[in-house]
């Protein structure tokens, strides 16, 4: 049988893999994106039992999300200390990390891992820059040996600046997450014309709404799936043109039965949407 085009999936927790199956199964999904669970499930017993309850539901698990220990969203500066490679003082370490969450993922045979690496500098002569090329490098490297695709997820920076920094890079393994709200989150880049400048890279897309801040220098708001500015209709139809067909990963980065209510809408809009000729 051929693959559903863009089928749509959800953005769940890895805090226990088995629980959030389950809720991927009760919206009524056969795919999701899992953040990376935490240690005591990587033994080779309960890699089989995430393996064998992913199978039982029928569920694909597309990707997995690599989070660093003491990374804080709280705002823009806390982002650039905190959030993955940028900071030279903990880059080395955390790329050893990456290279544990991709024998992990080869043992739950999942072909995608991805990160938000950090806000890529603008200018190649930055001090950051080269450091930040070579640690992906290293990181393309060693799951090229897994037989993986490394993504970058979009919005901390200009699209043009990603597309450079993933030429620089110059590796065929290191692909994108495409997450349109936080290009307006950050008031980054306009997440449609990114899409021309990004869209041979795209292997997995957030699906997530969002309008940009209201002041310089802060984080925007993020919003239910087509109460933001990103225009999710015209998302889809350039997400058709430039010929992705790989899954819609509903993004609701709030909590509770509020979270389960927009997810549910959410899902009901883009299979409305990917359906429309
Ligand atoms: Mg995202």
């Amino acid at each position: 049988m051929k693959d559903k085009i863009m089928p749509v999936g959800v953005v769940i927790s890895g805090r226990d893999p088995l629980v959030s199956l389950e809720k991927v199964k009760s919206l009524g999904l056969f795919n999701c994106q899992m953040s990376i669970p935490p240690e005591e499930w990587w033994s080779k017993e309960r890699i089989e039992l995430i393996k064998k309850t992913a199978k039982e539901k029928k569920i694909k698990i597309t990707s997995l999300i690599c989070g660093f220990e003491g990374e804080s969203y709280r705002d823009i500066p806390t982002i650039k200390r905190t959030v993955g490679l940028l900071n030279p003082a903990m880059r080395g370490k955390r790329v050893l990390r990456v290279f544990s969450y991709s024998d992990f993922a080869a043992k739950l045979e999942v072909k995608v891992i991805q990160t938000h690496i950090g806000f890529i500098p603008e200018d190649r002569a930055d001090p950051d820059y080269e450091g930040l090329v070579i640690a992906l490098q290293r990181i393309a490297d060693y799951c090229r040996e897994n037989n993986q695709f490394f993504a970058l997820e979009t919005g901390q920076e200009k699209a043009l600046t990603l597309s450079k920094f993933i030429e620089d890079v110059n590796r065929l393994n290191v692909r994108v997450n495409f997450d349109p709200a936080n290009m307006l989150l950050y008031d980054a880049d306009d997440p449609i014309k990114a899409l021309n400048i990004l869209g041979r890279y795209v292997i997995g897309v957030h699906c997530k709404d969002g309008k940009r801040p209201e002041r310089k220098g802060e984080l925007g708001r993020e919003y239910p799936l087509g109460e933001g500015d990103v225009g999710i209709e015209d998302f889809i139809n350039k997400l058709k043109k430039i010929g992705y067909t790989g899954p819609l990963t509903i993004e609701r980065e709030i909590s509770g039965e509020r979270q389960m209510r927009d997810i549910l809408e959410a899902k009901e809009l883009l299979e409305r949407l990917v359906s429309k000729e």
